[in-house]
């Protein structure tokens, strides 16, 4: 399947090429045709299969179709958190660069007033997170009557981070007559009851049906006693090729005592949480993304945001007793089907984690035994408990049976130019060309706003 079989208009064939992509990810090729059509989409597929640009070029594309001389909102994409708001403004930027829309991005935890007055100004696609959105619908600033399509990303982490009702709420103050596209990595009955009060004879796209991360990365698991974990975790760091890893642990606290055992053995590590400052979390970040930090530990909730490519390793310090945890864990590495490696770390007392996450991704952990901290003997659903089962201490060829899927899309570099370009002016103020930070008339250079 090529870009050009999707229907897209040129404008952004050119920008996918402007990208460097060559061909659409499986998600992408199931999803824009149908899409462009005007059809409700269930996609099921998550952070890094490409996702992203499945909906933002039929977004793109439909309100391009309805824009007139003055923006009017066409286009409402909600998601969890504010990295993600962000990476889909970005993603806005690149893909419409050819094109002569405005969008916004708006969350929470930062003023909101340069936010405010670029929704004054009027936008074609506004990409918000739950509580700011709210805030604002509330205040009459943010009006949802003109939209005509909704894109709901990353339903079930909406679930997991408590923002149901708040979901609910945006969803009612929307025209009944619109399309939808709702995203979702997993499908618990929670969000699938969800998703059928949203959509109208929705297409199902599942290119996986619970996640590429599962297929594409090598996953491992290491028995040890709880206290041996810390131990074990630099062994592991000292020993792999472990240029660029998130570590995820269940709490705050447990983060910051992970972080400190890695600084005092001379790593470079940063934690990051929900009690970080947001200047902590993007420091954090920015050196995580630059290679000038190694090691990121972070809670599950923190990690959402991460959107890193290249991450090698994600180790799982304490399993999550929710199993579609895990599977959004793993998904931070292996990104647009690019391998990787997850290793878990597990004790006694999780072992029935591990096999509620062996049920739901259909796939054995390979066990790796070889390690001075060996503890905690193998459950027995561990097909391959004895020794290093198929796998090295790398954990690379780590691959036990995994579930069917499509092919996998090629990784390319993501250009990241600024909002859409042209030089058209339209409507009350001149949309003039900033791509790649170039200036533009009395407008800043990102429309994230707050970032
Ligand atoms: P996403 O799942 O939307 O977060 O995308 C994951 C990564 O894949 C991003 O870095 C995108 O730039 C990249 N990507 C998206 N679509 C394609 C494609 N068709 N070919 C190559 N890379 C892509």
């Amino acid at each position: 399947m090529k870009f050009n079989e999707l229907g897209l208009m040129p404008e952004l064939l050119r920008a996918t090429t402007d990208a460097g992509y060559t061909e659409p990810s499986p998600i992408q090729a199931a999803t824009i045709p149908v899409a462009l059509k005007g059809r409700d989409v269930i996609g099921c597929a998550q952070t890094g299969t490409g996702k992203t640009a499945a909906f933002c070029l039929p977004a793109l594309q439909r309100a391009h179709a309805t824009s007139g001389e003055q923006a009017s909102l066409h286009t409402l994409i909600l998601t969890p958190t504010r990295e993600l708001a962000a990476q889909i403004g970005e993603s806005l930027s690149s893909y419409g660069r050819h094109l002569d829309l405005w969008h916004a991005v708006i969350f929470g935890g930062v003023s909101e007033k340069p936010q405010i007055a670029e929704l004054q100004r009027g936008v074609d696609i506004l990409v918000a997170t739950p509580g700011r959105l709210l805030d604002l619908m509330q205040r009459g600033i943010v009006k949802l009557g003109s939209v005509k399509l909704f894109v709901l990303d990353e339903a079930d982490r909406m679930l997991d981070m408590g923002f149901i009702n708040d979901v609910k709420k945006v969803t009612r103050a929307l025209p009944a007559q619109r399309q939808t596209l709702f995203f979702s990595a997993t499908m618990p009955d929670a969000i699938r009851q969800l998703a059928n009060t949203l959509v109208k004879n929705a297409e199902l796209v599942a290119v996986n049906p619970i996640s590429s991360a599962v297929e594409v990365v090598s996953q491992s698991v290491y028995f040890a006693e709880k206290d041996q974990k810390r131990h074990l975790l630099l062994h592991l760091l000292e020993q792999q090729e472990c240029q660029r890893v998130v570590v995820f642990t269940r709490t705050k606290h447990g983060s910051d005592r992970v972080a400190r055992h890695l600084d005092r053995a001379g790593k470079r590590v940063a934690a990051i949480h929900g009690n970080k400052a947001q200047n902590a979390r993007i420091r954090a970040l920015d050196g995580f993304k630059s290679g000038d930090i190694q090691v990121l530990v972070a809670t599950d909730i923190a990690a959402r945001g991460i959107d890193v490519d290249d991450i090698t390793h994600v180790i799982n310090f304490e399993l999550p007793n929710v199993p579609e945890t895990y599977v959004h864990r793993i998904g931070r590495t292996g990104r647009a089907g690019k391998g990787g490696a997850a290793i878990s770390l597990c004790d006694m007392e999780e072992r029935s984690y591990l096999r509620d996450i062996e049920r739901l991704t259909g796939k054995r952990l390979t066990v790796v035994s070889d390690h001075p901290y060996v503890g905690a003997a193998p459950p027995p659903s561990a097909g391959n408990a004895s020794g290093s089962g198929n796998g090295n201490r790398n954990g690379h060829d780590a691959r036990g049976p995994q579930r069917s899927g499509g092919a996998r899309p090629q990784h390319a570099p993501q250009q990241n130019g600024g909002r859409p370009a042209g030089s058209r002016p339209r409507g009350r103020r001149p949309r003039s060309s900033w791509s790649g930070g170039g200036g533009r008339g009395g407008r800043p250079k990102s429309v994230a706003v707050s970032a």
